[in-house]
């Protein structure tokens, strides 16, 4: 057989890979470009059925292949141009940031190179990098040098991570039985995790996932700053432990998604103390603050925890996926590892060698932690503390002119970080919770369908409110502004139809 040449497809030192390099990273270059030039408003405003049938037109393994810039080009058609536009001022719905440019330069080095950090052998360099900025959290986040951590792929996995070592080190120290080896114990049953009621779903999941059963999460009410009330988780652990029940894990919550409110950690912190129970702070969200000396003082107590999550794809405006899980005290790996001759042989540890796999739910596994090192060397400390402080006084200011408002209502008056729960109440008094859940409900469907802002909805008290996330250091006042005057007037105009329609009845 003829031996042919594959120099084109793949990055080398040929003149065909670079010819081929080069017009792959201009097309792609001029593609985003042109979409982001034309962009006025955060979506194109088309129904899921439209994206659907455009989708199902793609043509997705030709006979014979196709010219890569047709390819890009085409794509660029059919899904660029429906996609939801993370950098808009007016996309403003969940915790999806627009990314960092460094961060999106850095993406470049690490998909070209394609370390993997499951092993010293496919990471030589991104091994030691990694370890090193987990070094870094580690003290940012005032764990001593018996701290460690690894990235993940974001929050979910770290809070199944840290409810996992959590359960393996109960089982271990209370009844000296090795889950990981054994599987679940006997009492397993009687296991018990607490955290507020508006804590992330993924404790839940983490809990079913690991063989505990969803029923296993206990939810601690919160209080009216959407904070979990410590004299209820108290009592709940007395009862719990009266009942012959095992609460072996505390997830509080730095940051809840809806509320952006951060449990009382430090109280929280003594409690789990008093009892001997893990403290896992799922700081997802509020983990950026950390970085401002204005805003840190709110992780107070963070640094007592046993494990930390914390997501880089959010408030640290990384490009998707981007998490960590930190580690008060490293020996708790232990729980977790598993040695295979090819991969982490047990000698490697040994001799220094790093096999971060040995950390890791995942194997192969991508380098992100070098875009996250680019973005805090390029915009330095003291700047990207500035950029969440942007958005943070934004947020208050708009919290400020809702609860002025006559015709919106506030749920969260006193937001500690950048999101915001309302709804519209309009001017009638005698509307029912049920008619103004409605309204909001259609208020947000009017935004998407025209395109003009995409914004989230939740439910606070059993109702639809909406949501701002106000990540975004380019949201000006001027633009809530203008959206919120957008959403009174579709309220209004929903409200005369509902009143119109009553009078027919
Ligand atoms: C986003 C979030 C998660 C889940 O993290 P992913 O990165 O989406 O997997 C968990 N907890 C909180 C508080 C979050 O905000």
């Amino acid at each position: 057989m003829k031996e042919q040449n594959w120099d084109q497809w793949f990055l080398n030192n040929s003149v065909g890979s670079t010819i081929n390099h080069n017009l792959a990273s201009e097309t792609t270059r001029a593609a985003i470009q042109e979409h982001f030039a034309k962009l006025s408003q955060p979506y194109s405003g088309a129904s899921t059925s439209e994206i659907e049938t455009k989708v199902a037109q793609i043509d997705i393994c030709p006979d014979q292949g196709i010219p890569l810039t047709k390819a890009l080009f085409d794509l660029s058609q059919s899904v660029l141009q429906h996609s939801i536009v993370v950098h808009h001022p007016r996309s403003i719905a969940h915790l999806h940031c627009a990314p960092l440019i460094p961060a999106l330069a850095a993406e470049q080095y690490i998909s070209a190179t394609n370390q993997s950090m499951d092993s010293w052998d496919q990471s030589s360099a991104g091994s030691f990098v990694e370890n090193r900025m987990i070094e870094w959290l580690c003290q940012l986040y005032g764990y001593s040098n018996y701290g460690d951590g690894v990235f993940t792929s974001g929050g979910t996995q770290s809070n199944l991570m840290g409810i996992h070592l959590a359960r393996d080190h109960f089982s271990q120290k209370t009844w000296n039985w090795n889950i990981q080896q054994q599987g679940l114990p006997p009492k397993a049953s009687r296991l018990r995790i607490l955290c507020s009621a508006i804590a992330h779903f993924t404790v839940q999941q983490s809990a079913a996932l690991l063989g505990l059963g969803s029923q296993a999460v206990i939810s601690i009410p919160v209080d009216k700053q959407q904070r979990m009330s410590i004299s209820h988780l108290k009592e709940t652990i007395d009862q719990l432990l009266s009942e012959g029940f095992e609460p072996f894990a505390i997830v509080a919550t730095a940051g809840t998604t809806d509320f952006g409110s951060i449990d009382p950690l430090t109280e929280i912190a003594e409690v789990a103390q008093k009892h001997s129970i893990w403290l896992h702070v799922d700081a997802a969200y509020g983990g950026a603050l950390i970085l401002s000396n204005q805003e840190s003082t709110k992780l107070a107590g963070i640094s007592q925890s046993d494990s930390i999550t914390v997501d880089f794809h959010k408030l640290f405006y990384q490009p998707i996926s981007c998490g960590a899980f930190l580690l008060r005290d490293q020996e708790n790996f232990r729980y977790i590892r598993l040695h295979t001759d090819y991969l982490n042989p047990e000698d490697d540890e040994e001799q220094g060698v790093p096999n971060l796999v040995n950390k890791s739910l995942q194997t192969t596994r991508r380098f992100d932690a070098l875009k996250l090192l680019v973005s805090l060397q390029t915009l330095g400390r003291e700047q990207f503390a500035k950029m969440i402080e942007t958005t943070i006084d934004l947020t208050q200011d708009i919290a400020k002119y809702l609860s002025d408002h006559s015709e919106l209502e506030i749920a969260n008056t006193n937001p500690e970080i950048n999101a915001i729960v309302f709804r519209f109440k309009g001017s009638n008094l005698e509307h029912s919770d049920k008619k103004l859940d409605e309204i909001n409900l259609q208020i947000r469907q009017a935004l998407l369908q025209s395109g003009s802002a995409v914004i989230a909805k939740t439910k606070y008290n059993g109702h639809v409110y909406l949501k701002f996330t106000l990540l975004n250091p380019r949201t000006k006042r001027s633009d809530i502004h203008s959206l919120l005057e957008e959403i009174v007037e579709i309220g209004k105009r929903l409200e005369r139809r509902t009143i119109s329609h009553e009078k027919f009845k």
